[in-house]
C-alpha cells in the first residue's frame, strides 16, 4: 500500500464534485483503498497542485496524428481533408503504426488522459488482403497503449462500403472485411486473445458510419455487440444525413435505433446535425454523445447541440478524434464556448459538469465503470495540474481554473492504475518520439 497526501483534489459530491484540501489517498493493487479529506497523516507522500481524476479520450484515430499541421494549410472541406487522411492510411504497416500510436498515446498521457477509446478501422494490408495475423494492426494499438501506460478500449470497426451501396475503393480496401460475417469472425478471434477480464485493455465495437455499413447488416452487428461498448460516427456532415434520407428515408440516428443499435452502451460520435427527434431518441436511450470540438472546428463540421442532448438525458463525453489538438482541457471548455457562439448566450455548462464529461462519463462510455473518480474502489488515476503556471496563476484553485484556464502543458504528473505514467520533464522526449514517428510515416529524411 502507498499513501499520498494530495494538496487539493477533486472528489465526488452530490452535486457532481468539489475540490477538497489535504486528501489522503491509499493505493493498493492499482485502486484507491482509502480517500480521506482534511487528513493530517504522519507518513504520506505529498502531491502538490490541483489533482483531478484520470481523463478519458473517447474518440481517437491514432494515425491521424501524422496529419497535424499539414492538412490545415489548404482550403477545402471535410471531404478534401479525407483524401489526405487516406494518404496516411495507405502508408502504415504494423511496425510504423505501433511507433506512431505509442508516441501519440504518450502525448495523450502527458495531457492527463489515462484511457483512450481507439476507433480502429485500418485492419488489412494495402491491397486489402489480411495480414498473416488478421488482427495485427489492432494488436499494434493495444501494445502501443500498454507501452504508453494508459488503458485502451479498442473499438474494432466494421466498414463495408464507401458510400450508400458503393464498394470500398483506394485506401478503404484496408478497412473492409468484405462482409459482416467476416468481421464477426475476425473480431471474435481478437476477443479470444483479449479475454474479457484484462486489467487495462477492453474490446468494444464500432460501425464506422451508416455510410459504411448497409442497414441489412446492422442487426448482425447489434447481435455481436451485446453489452460491449459500441461507438458510431453519426451526422457529422449534412451530406451524410441527405444520403441516408435518400437511401432509407430516415436520419442516421433513427436508422440505428430501428436496428437495435441505440442503447445505453452506445456512443454517438459527433452527433452534429441532429433533428429534434434524433435528440429525443438519443436522450431516451440513455446513450452517450462523444463530442470532438477541436476536430469539428478543424474540419468545419459545425456545432452540435450538446446542451440539448444533455437535457434530453444523454451523457456527453469528449474525444480528440483527428488529434489536430490533444488537449482535454480545451475540449472541455469548447463545449461551453461553442454553445456561446451558437446561441450568443453565456453559461450553458458548469465546470463540474464538464469535468464529469471528461472523467466519469467518458470512462463509462468506454466500458470502465470503475474509473474516472477519486473514490474508494476506483482505479487509482491522478492528474496533477499546476495551479501556478503562466496560464493558471491567479485563476482560482477550483474547477473554474481547471476547465477554463488550464491546458495540457499544465499537467505535471499522471498516475494510471496506481502507477505514475508521466513525470515532470518528459515533454522533450515525447516530442522527439513524435517527430521521429511522424517522419517515418511520411518517409521523410530517408
Ligand atoms: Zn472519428
Amino acid at each position: 500500500m502507498t499513501a499520498y497526501l494530495l494538496e487539493r483534489a477533486w472528489l465526488p459530491s452530490p452535486d457532481g464534485g468539489r475540490f477538497c484540501d489535504d486528501v489522503l489517498v491509499e493505493v493498493e493493487d492499482g485502486r484507491f483503498t482509502a480517500v480521506t479529506p482534511d487528513a493530517d497523516p504522519p507518513r504520506a507522500i505529498p502531491v502538490r497542485g490541483l489533482v483531478v481524476p484520470g481523463l478519458a479520450n473517447t474518440h481517437s484515430h491514432a494515425f491521424h496524428r501524422a496529419l497535424r499541421g499539414r492538412t490545415q494549410r489548404e482550403r477545402g472541406t471535410f471531404w478534401t481533408w479525407r483524401d489526405q487522411m487516406y494518404d496516411v492510411a495507405a502508408r502504415l504497416d504494423p511496425e510504423t503504426y505501433l511507433a506512431l500510436a505509442r508516441a501519440t498515446y504518450r502525448e495523450m498521457a502527458a495531457a492527463g488522459i489515462t484511457c483512450v477509446g481507439e476507433f480502429h478501422y485500418l485492419h488489412h494490408q494495402p491491397d486489402g488482403s489480411p495480414y498473416a495475423d488478421p488482427n495485427e494492426m489492432g494488436q499494434a494499438l493495444v501494445h502501443a497503449a500498454r507501452e504508453a501506460g494508459l488503458r485502451i478500449t479498442l473499438l474494432d470497426t466494421v466498414y463495408l462500403s464507401s458510400g450508400f451501396g458503393a464498394a470500398p475503393e483506394g485506401a478503404q480496401v484496408r478497412y473492409s472485411d468484405g462482409s459482416v460475417d467476416a468481421w464477426i469472425d475476425r473480431v471474435s478471434g481478437l476477443e479470444a486473445r483479449f479475454g474479457r477480464t484484462s486489467a487495462t485493455e477492453k474490446l468494444g465495437a464500432a460501425v464506422h458510419s451508416v455510410r459504411a455499413v448497409p442497414a441489412a447488416d446492422l442487426e448482425a452487428v447489434a447481435a455481436w455487440v451485446g453489452d460491449r461498448p459500441f461507438h458510431v460516427h453519426v451526422s457529422e456532415q449534412v451530406a451524410e444525413n441527405d444520403a441516408c434520407h435518400e437511401a432509407y428515408g430516415v436520419t442516421p440516428t433513427r436508422l440505428l435505433a430501428d436496428h437495435g443499435l441505440l442503447r445505453p452502451s452506445t456512443s454517438l460520435v459527433h452527433a452534429t446535425h441532429l433533428t429534434e427527434d434524433d435528440v429525443a431518441l438519443i436522450g431516451g436511450a440513455d446513450a452517450f454523445a462523444s463530442f470532438c470540438p477541436t476536430t469539428e472546428r478543424d474540419l468545419g463540421d459545425g456545432i452540435g447541440p450538446s446542451r440539448q442532448l444533455h437535457d434530453a438525458g444523454a451523457r456527453l463525453t469528449l474525444g480528440s478524434d483527428s488529434h489536430a489538438v490533444i488537449d482535454p482541457f480545451e475540449e472541455m471548455r469548447a463545449l461551453e464556448l461553442d454553445e456561446r457562439l451558437a446561441t450568443r448566450q453565456r453559461g450553458h455548462w458548469s465546470a463540474p459538469e464538464l469535468l464529469t464529461a471528461a472523467t466519469i462519463d467518458g470512462h463509462a462510455s468506454l466500458g470502465w465503470d470503475d474509473a474516472g473518480s477519486i473514490a474508494v474502489g476506483q482505479r487509482a488515476d491522478l492528474v496533477v495540474v499546476d495551479p501556478a503556471s503562466p496560464r493558471t496563476a491567479g485563476a482560482g484553485r477550483d474547477e473554474g481554473a481547471v476547465v477554463f484556464a488550464a491546458a495540457a502543458e499544465d499537467v505535471q504528473r499522471v498516475m494510471a492504475d496506481g502507477r505514475w505514467i508521466v513525470e515532470e520533464g518528459q515533454r522533450y522526449d515525447i516530442g522527439l518520439e513524435l517527430e521521429q514517428a511522424v517522419a517515418r510515416t511520411w518517409e521523410e529524411g530517408r
